[in-house]
């Protein structure tokens, strides 16, 4: 196999914004970025729906606006949000895409970055099935560290963040349980990338 084979055959995020081994389930909760506005930062949540259990395909139904809010009773504070992330990676390390990377997605909310406003307009968000309360899965960092990696080599980012580093105060999560030093370390990103870790 030539190089040039190779590279079209390796996962890569392609020319609108998809990844192109990911599940693509396109959200309607986006819009374009500002103009002038490319992704620099990586956004790390956590997620889950009913929060704790990972048996559900609630996530999907939340960000597709198709959740019926009848199923749970905690599903009835979620009426009429309009949420998304680009990415969701499920316990089982699958990547899922909802939104395109050129497009701005609805996952940070109120925040801010260095003292940039609107952290959406300029990043990426990346969703993990999990919790506060739970470990997340080695199948879930490998995934990260893969998908963090393809992110990299297609947008400027120079930064990962949790959302609680950006909207602190208002969010908790990745949590405690995220090892932000295994994906610094897994990822092989230079440390300036991780403004919020310290003793690196
Ligand atoms: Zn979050």
């Amino acid at each position: 196999m030539n190089a040039h084979a190779a590279s079209k055959r390796d996962p890569h995020i392609d020319a609108q914004g998809w990844l192109t081994d990911a599940t693509r389930l396109p959200s309607p909760n986006f819009e374009a970025r500002p103009d002038g506005a490319v992704p620099t930062l990586i956004v790390v949540h956590n997620i889950s729906l009913p929060p704790d259990d990972f048996t559900t395909d609630a996530i999907a139904e939340f960000f597709l606006n198709t959740l019926d809010h009848d199923a749970h009773p905690y599903f009835d504070q979620l009426r009429g949000m309009r949420v998304s992330a680009h990415f969701v990676i499920r316990r089982d390390g699958e990547i899922r895409q909802f939104v395109s990377c050129d497009e701005r997605a609805w996952h940070a909310g109120v925040s801010s970055f260095c003292g940039r406003e609107r952290c959406n307009d300029f990043s990426i968000g990346i969703e993990l099935e999990g919790s506060d309360r739970l470990p997340f899965e080695d199948a879930q960092y490998a995934a990260l560290t893969r998908l963090a990696r393809i992110i990299v080599k297609r947008y400027p980012i120079d930064a990962v963040a949790g959302h609680s580093d950006i909207a602190p105060g208002r969010k908790t999560d990745p949590g405690p349980h995220f090892d932000w030093q295994r994906l610094r370390h897994d990822s092989a990103l230079p440390p300036s990338f991780f403004p919020f870790l310290s003793n690196i």
